[in-house]
């Protein structure tokens, strides 16, 4: 047990399962001393979710799609009564339709290019907005993003657009919430093996790629994504703000 995060209160939306990055996340805040609240999408994850929060010890398990608006504003309320004020939050959400994770990034439908903006991008401007007003005394919010932002990572597709746009509302936010002490930073994990990695076609080919050819000559390691969310979210990233920090075995940096 740390002090990180003591007397520290933490929102994370992102939390399906046990691979989820968003449970490695939580797991160090605990560990660090912060007070949680986390959120599942609609009935489908209630039950799994629920049993996650238990164990976690959060003080607020709640339903959240954070494409409805009444919902976001709903979290918001709850936040309040259960901390009065927030500290920290995680946005760890991305969602394309899985045809769109595999086919030729020309064939992307309309609907499908806007969905994965508004659920993997945008969602982290409505998040921002709706918990801006409990952290008046500052804070720190951090997404989660993927190389494909800004390199061609084959049947990323529309995600990577998606990520790109992401990576820009974290400046924009970053540049805008600044002057009332709020950090703005996403971190660029490299590839995990959870539920939404494996909609892309070729996931386990990416493992075994980065694995061959990072400088740590492995893939990241979820538990370092969550000391990286740690460092931001404690006072120790206090400094930083509207950045992208990758995690991923240092893979980024290579050219052949
Ligand atoms: P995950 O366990 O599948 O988490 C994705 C989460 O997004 C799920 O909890 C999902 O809920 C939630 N979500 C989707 N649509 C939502 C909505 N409308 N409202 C609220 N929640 C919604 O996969 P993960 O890999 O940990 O992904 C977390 C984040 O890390 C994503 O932004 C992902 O792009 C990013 N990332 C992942 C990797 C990787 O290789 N795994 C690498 C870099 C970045 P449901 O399950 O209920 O739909």
């Amino acid at each position: 047990m740390g002090n990180l995060l003591e007397g520290k209160s933490a929102l994370i939306l992102g939390i399906a399962n046990r691979w989820s990055l968003a449970w490695y996340i939580a797991q160090a805040f605990v560990r660090e001393g912060a007070r949680l609240a986390i959120t599942y999408q609609g009935e489908r994850q209630r039950a799994t979710v629920e049993e996650l929060g238990a164990e976690l010890g959060a003080a607020l398990v709640t339903s959240c799609d954070v494409t409805q608006d009444e919902e976001l504003a709903e979290l918001t309320s709850s936040l309040e009564a259960a901390f009065g004020k927030l500290d920290a939050v995680v946005h760890s959400i991305a969602f394309a339709h899985r045809e769109d994770l595999s086919r030729p990034f020309l064939e992307t439908s309309k609907s499908g290019y806007l969905v994965a903006q508004e659920v993997s991008a945008y969602s982290l401007v409505s998040v921002s907005r709706a918990v801006a007003r409990l952290m008046a005394q500052g804070g720190s919010i951090v997404t989660l993003s993927y190389l494909g932002a800004v390199r061609v990572v084959p049947n990323y597709n529309v995600m990577g657009v998606a990520k790109a746009a992401l990576e820009a509302c974290v400046r924009y936010l970053a540049s805008e919430l600044g002057s009332s002490g709020i950090r703005v930073n996403a971190i660029s994990a490299g590839p995990v093996k959870t539920a939404s990695a494996r909609a892309v076609q070729g996931f386990s080919s990416m493992l075994d790629h980065v694995a061959s050819r990072a400088p740590l000559r492995r893939n990241a390691d979820p538990a370092e994504v969550a000391d990286a969310a740690l460092f931001l979210a404690s006072d120790l990233g206090r400094g930083v703000t509207g950045n992208v920090l990758y995690v991923d075995a240092g893979y980024q940096i290579m050219g052949m």
